[in-house]
């Protein structure tokens, strides 16, 4: 077989499965997974390699697990099976965050339900100050630690539970302190797309109204904001006004909801006066 038909059976497979941009995804697991674009007639025998991943697809495995990078924001992040895919939504809250961190000097940042790591990492590349992230599972840890490495270990790591009001005790205080938590509903949970899925629920569900997190971080790091410090939550769409409510509660003041690109309200802040 050609290359070319090779690549062209890739992509009806993934067609087939319902993929819109099956070209651009072949093309992307070529470059990201063989290391080699165009492929050429000598490398035919890639060919069944290149199957099994366009099989693999079309189940709903997610590209990015195939590849195991992702962009996010201006830097590469290392991905894969148990650690939430950083998603373009996310960028919004780095923007918003960085507003902030721009009229600071030295600041304490610290980032809860880290993840990989795409939040503290963009940031700790902008702005000069010391960065603190916070993870609990063993996997999505693991490639924190990895992320952090490949730009040059910038971030302070800790392997907890960001909830442990122990752990929380033994924390200094923040100029901002930065999450995008688990944040799905019960409802959400139960019609996820194909590709979510395969992400863990341990990074997507928020309890049954979705806002668990917001209210546990929101009270139990009130204390632990410096005077005029910031919380910067990423939320679901639908969840500003909730999310405003938890922070003014739990005594936040001047308390905004802005929208990502979509024109879709992702990001609240509130901050300590
Ligand atoms: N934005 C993700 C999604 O819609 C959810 C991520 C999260 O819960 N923090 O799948």
């Amino acid at each position: 077989m050609v290359i070319k038909e090779a690549l062209l059976e890739a992509e009806k497979i993934l067609k087939v499965a319902g993929i819109e941009d099956a070209h651009f995804e072949v093309k992307c697991l070529i470059k990201d997974v063989f290391k080699k674009d165009p492929l050429s007639d000598e490398d035919f025998l890639e060919a069944e390699k290149l199957f099994a991943l366009a099989h693999r697809r079309a189940l709903g495995y997610p590209l990015q697990y195939l590849i195991g990078e992702w962009d996010f924001y201006d830097i590469t992040l290392y991905i894969g099976e148990g650690v939430l895919i950083p998603r373009s939504d996310t960028e919004t809250l780095v923007d918003k965050a960085l507003e902030i961190l721009e009229k600071k000097e030295n600041p304490y940042v610290l980032d809860l339900c880290s993840g990989s790591g795409a939040i503290p990492l963009v940031l700790s590349r902008k702005k000069e100050g010391k960065y603190f992230a916070v993870e609990k599972e063993d996997s999505a840890y693991g490639y924190l630690n990895k992320n952090n490495e490949r730009y040059g270990n910038p971030i302070k790591l800790y392997k907890a539970d960001a909830l442990d009001k122990s752990f929380i005790s033994s924390l200094e205080r923040f100029d901002i302190i930065t999450a995008n938590p688990p944040y799905l509903t019960k409802e959400d949970m139960d019609s996820l797309q194909k590709e979510v899925e395969y992400e863990p629920s341990t990074a997507l569900y928020g309890g049954e109204d979705g806002l668990f997190f917001y209210k546990k971080i929101s009270s139990l790091y009130f204390s632990k904001l410096k005077p005029n410090g910031a919380l910067v939550f990423e939320i679901g769409y639908s969840q500003g006004e909730k999310v405003s409510k938890i922070l003014k509660e739990a005594g936040y003041r001047d308390i905004s909801v802005s929208k990502d690109l979509n024109n879709l309200d992702r990001v609240v802040i509130g901050y300590k006066r």
